[in-house]
């Protein structure tokens, strides 16, 4: 019988968090220590947000700088894991009717997905694939698709969401060390409470009062929507941690749904 994976959302932050060792990746790292091997990884990056929904199908997903402005070091990164086209068309029947793009040669893997992967799995040897966030669907569709690639995590994928529940770069303080400002503070632990009791509400959080300020663009939020998707289709209990603001406009806070 195949290995039940909890499904995963890791607040990313920035791109030096790579190469940086420090209370957040130490918690992804031994997260990747803790969980039960999986035997192929399916991650949803802030960073692949685009009109339409698509999978990388590739046999070696290529890895992609989406950044600029950031030091050498972090353009020489390569996370090496092959990919898994038989992942690929697993999730393509899941979401039928949903029409799925097999990606072959466009994408690859995104700093949204490798900056978290290589302190979870820095031998990268588990196979891994990406999913795009078709930035033309409502919250409620997304949820949707979430729950439909719950029968995943008892086949022994890891569902991996990338982004930040808080994301607002023209806010950033960088003076702000790892504290929030007022509305950041206050829309993470409304997330928080969400997630920690009925996860389906996730729907509602663009009605939040701090919704326009922490999500001023969509897809940093989304693919936490995806994790409360396969939590609700589970009935998982849900636990948070990195519960904490950085830079005053991002949040760091991650979330683990356990396999029921
Ligand atoms: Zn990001």
């Amino acid at each position: 019988m195949a290995t039940q994976i909890p499904a995963v959302f890791i607040g990313h932050g920035s791109p030096m968090n790579t190469l940086e060792l420090n209370g957040f990746t130490e918690a992804w790292r031994s997260l990747g220590e803790r969980l039960p091997r999986p035997r192929a990884i399916l991650a949803i990056s802030a960073h692949w947000y685009v009109p339409g929904t698509a999978v990388t199908s590739m046999a070696t997903p290529r890895t992609i700088h989406d950044f600029s402005g950031f030091p050498p070091e972090l353009f020489q990164v390569q996370y090496s894991a092959p990919g898994s086209p038989e992942l690929a068309a697993s999730v393509a029947s899941l979401l039928s009717p949903v029409n799925v793009t097999s990606d072959d040669h466009a994408w690859g893997l995104d700093h949204g997905t490798w900056s978290v992967l290589a302190h979870m799995y820095p031998d990268a040897n588990i196979p891994v694939v990406q999913l795009s966030i078709d930035s033309r669907l409502s919250i409620e569709e997304h949820f949707a698709i979430g729950q439909k690639l719950a029968p995943l995590t008892n086949d022994g994928v890891l569902i991996l969401g990338s982004g930040n529940v808080v994301h607002n770069l023209s806010r950033i303080n960088w003076a702000g060390g790892n504290t929030g400002f007022d509305w950041a503070d206050r829309f993470d632990a409304h997330i928080a409470s969400i997630m920690t009791s009925n996860p389906s509400h996730i729907v509602d959080a663009p009605h939040h009062g701090d919704w326009a300020l922490s999500a001023p663009t969509p897809e940093h939020f989304l693919p936490l929507v995806y994790i409360a998707g396969v939590a609700s289709a589970q009935h998982a209990p849900v636990t948070a941690f990195n519960y904490e603001r950085t830079l005053g406009s991002l949040s760091m806070t991650s979330y683990i749904a356990h396999a029921a």
